[in-house]
């Protein structure tokens, strides 16, 4: 199949041009291409993939699923930044609570518990994003708009855990100009958070558009873009 064999030097010119897509963005949005930082989505990638992300600059991965995280966070250099990109289920926090540098996928109270928790015993901080349901998908995961500060609020009263900021997964849509507003709804609903000065929350960090649509996020202010496609080719779910 066309596109689906990614060899090293696809992975490398991939990521140059991921970064070289994002300083565009930066100058266009009158940003410090510092404030963006790229999340290679490395989820059903084989390890000599992620070496070649890793040799060619990439720190920060992202993984969907815990047992995965923690085999690759095993065998990658200890200076990687794990995160946590997807539904995450309570029983399973304690194996990742020290391991993710950024938990993105929290949307509701009881997971925050299990998260606070699971920190303290491991004595650490738990850094969390607030996942939004911005476009009100049915499918999708994530907390509402509506619903978001009054859950950040119930969150911030809770030991070993800091809110960085927010979270969304954007529609898949064919035109990334579709999704410009709903990136737009995320930021705005950061800065309405942000000025309400909640004790312990940050509002610091918006982690929203994937490969589609990374660059009209960075445009509406994303600080955090997570790129999956993009720079490892196509994901292929059950076959072995
Ligand atoms: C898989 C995934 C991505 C990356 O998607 P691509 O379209 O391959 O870039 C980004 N964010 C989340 C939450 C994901 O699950």
């Amino acid at each position: 199949m066309e596109g689906t064999m990614q060899n090293d030097s696809d992975i490398a010119k991939n990521i140059q041009q991921v970064e070289n897509n994002i300083r565009s963005a930066c100058k266009r949005a009158g940003k410090d291409p510092k404030e963006v930082t790229l999340i290679a989505v490395s989820k059903t990638k084989p390890l000599p993939m992620l070496e070649k992300a890793y040799r060619q600059g990439c720190r920060h991965f992202g993984e969907n699923k815990v047992q995965e995280l923690t085999d690759k966070y095993d065998h990658m250099p200890k200076d990687v930044k794990w995160h946590m990109i997807g539904h995450l289920q309570r029983n399973k926090v304690k194996y990742i609570v020290d391991k993710a540098y950024l938990i993105h996928s929290v949307d509701s109270l009881k997971l925050a518990e299990e998260i606070s928790k699971e920190a303290g015993k491991k004595h650490v901080i738990a850094h969390i994003l607030i996942e939004v349901n911005i476009a009100g998908e049915e499918t999708k995961f994530g907390t509402t708009a509506d619903e978001a500060e009054s859950l950040i609020r119930e969150i911030s009263l809770l030991p070993s855990i800091q809110i960085e900021g927010l979270m969304t997964i954007a529609p898949y849509v064919e035109n990334p100009e579709s999704n410009r507003q709903y990136f737009a709804k995320l930021r705005q609903l950061s800065v309405d958070i942000k000025s309400k000065n909640i004790d312990n929350v940050n509002m610091s960090v918006l982690s929203m558009g994937m490969t589609g649509d990374y660059e009209t996020a960075i445009e509406e202010g994303a600080s955090y873009v997570r790129v999956g496609t993009g720079i490892f080719g196509e994901r292929h779910y059950g076959t072995v």
